[in-house]
């Protein structure tokens, strides 16, 4: 494992662990299985794990585990506010007593306003009084460092960086959002008042694995030195000096185990000039078939109509990197085959999850152009015949 330092001098591995989507068997966490996990990480030399108030189940399990292995001293816990629920100071109390509950700790080593998009809402927080409150935690030592977790532009991020003394920082980064989000503006910017950067999202939700268009995969294995998607995309952020940590939501022992041994590699300056052409044209060639830039993070969900948002851009862009036979047969099974259709024809417009889209997707119209691509004659005949058949219930 290579670690890198925080503000303070501390060492960070380079490969967080995002706690966002533990593994899960009926609908529940699966603690057994996420134990495993998490000592595995731990034992391969992870020492941050990203969690935050909003993630079902995640503070209580990663509070529990550390807590039973004896651990919480040794590792970092970063967890996040969620301030666009808070009204007034008393709230700011409320919900860390309860982050502090739920993790079974004294102190949030790495604490972040999740999602502070916007400086008209630390404006509304400065109000409240979060800075003395903040400083009073840190003061205290129940804060030890204090970020914020960012999915804006990059004009917006300097902004929110120029506001407040950060500690560090949390963007979306990887190398299909070079130029979008922060973007390497705002790595760059945060790098120069230095403010470390934690990454997020650094495989787009996956989708810069499993879901890469055919002649991408082709590039890869004709690159000369062979790595797997996940390893390069993993060795692009490293390369950088400017990135701290890079998280990685990992629910299998094979992807956990995949990753740490590529953060031995984690070196700045570890790519070669030819990899990063190839990674280039790598990104270029998803791009010319990429319809709507989903990253499947689910915070638009769930639509009070019961759309699969994230489900149904997954099967659009699937029309265009893998054919329009893979993608509509993947709606198909996503939004039909169920006893509840999940369909894009059910959106009535109200708008509701387009605040919540950290990339500012114009959800109900690209949900309507979705619909022309995908639900053609033979998909809603396919529809009403399983309703017909009460095939599924
Ligand atoms: S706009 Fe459509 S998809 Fe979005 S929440 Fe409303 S009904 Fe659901
Ligand atoms: S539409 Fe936006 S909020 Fe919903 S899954 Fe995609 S990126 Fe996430």
């Amino acid at each position: 494992m290579q670690y890198r330092e925080d503000r303070y001098g501390n060492k960070l591995s380079v490969l967080g662990f995002g706690c966002m989507r533990f593994p899960r068997v009926n609908g529940k966490i699966d603690k057994e299985k996420t134990e495993k996990l998490l000592l595995r990480a731990y034992e391969g030399g992870i020492n941050y794990y990203d969690t935050a108030y909003i993630y079902p189940g995640s503070e209580e399990t990663l509070g529990e585990i550390l807590e039973k292995n004896q651990i919480r001293e040794r590792v970092n816990i970063a967890t996040k506010l969620p301030h666009y629920l808070i009204r007034s100071r008393a709230g700011l109390d409320k919900y860390f007593a309860e982050h502090l509950r739920r993790l079974r700790t004294g102190y949030i080593d790495y604490y972040l306003m999740h999602m502070l998009n916007d400086i008209a809402a630390w404006e509304k927080l400065k109000n409240l009084g979060i800075e003395d409150w903040l400083a009073e935690k840190k003061a205290s030592g129940q804060i030890r460092q204090i970020g914020f977790s960012y999915h804006g532009n990059s004009d917006m991020f300097c902004k929110i960086i120029d506001a407040y003394d950060w500690d560090f920082c949390q963007i979306q980064y990887n190398y299909m959002d070079e130029h979008t989000q922060a973007g390497r503006t705002g790595l760059d910017y945060a790098h120069s008042k230095g403010i470390p950067v934690v990454i997020m999202e650094p495989l787009r939700g996956g989708k810069l694995v499993s879901k890469l268009p055919k002649d991408a995969v082709q590039t890869f294995r004709s690159h000369t030195a062979h790595h797997s998607p996940a390893q390069w995309a993993f060795l692009w952020l490293w390369d950088q000096e400017e990135v701290t940590v890079v998280l990685s939501g990992m629910n299998s022992m094979d992807m956990l185990n995949e990753n740490i041994r590529t953060a031995r590699h984690g070196e700045a300056g570890v790519l070669a000039p030819e990899d990063k052409k190839m990674l280039e044209e790598v990104a270029s060639i998803i791009n010319s078939k990429m319809k709507v830039g989903c990253t499947g993070c689910r915070y638009c969900m769930p639509c009070p109509q019961g759309v699969d948002i994230p489900g149904t851009f997954s099967a659009y862009n699937r029309c265009y990197s893998e054919g329009k036979g893979a993608g509509r047969h993947e709606y198909m099974m996503t939004t039909a085959l169920r006893k509840d259709s999940t369909a894009a024809s059910q959106c009535i417009e109200c708008g509701k999850c387009e605040q919540h889209c950290p990339q500012h997707i114009q959800i109900r119209q690209e949900l309507k152009n979705a619909r022309k691509v995908l639900e053609t004659p033979i998909y809603q005949a396919a529809k009403t015949g399983i309703r017909m058949l009460h095939i599924y219930g």
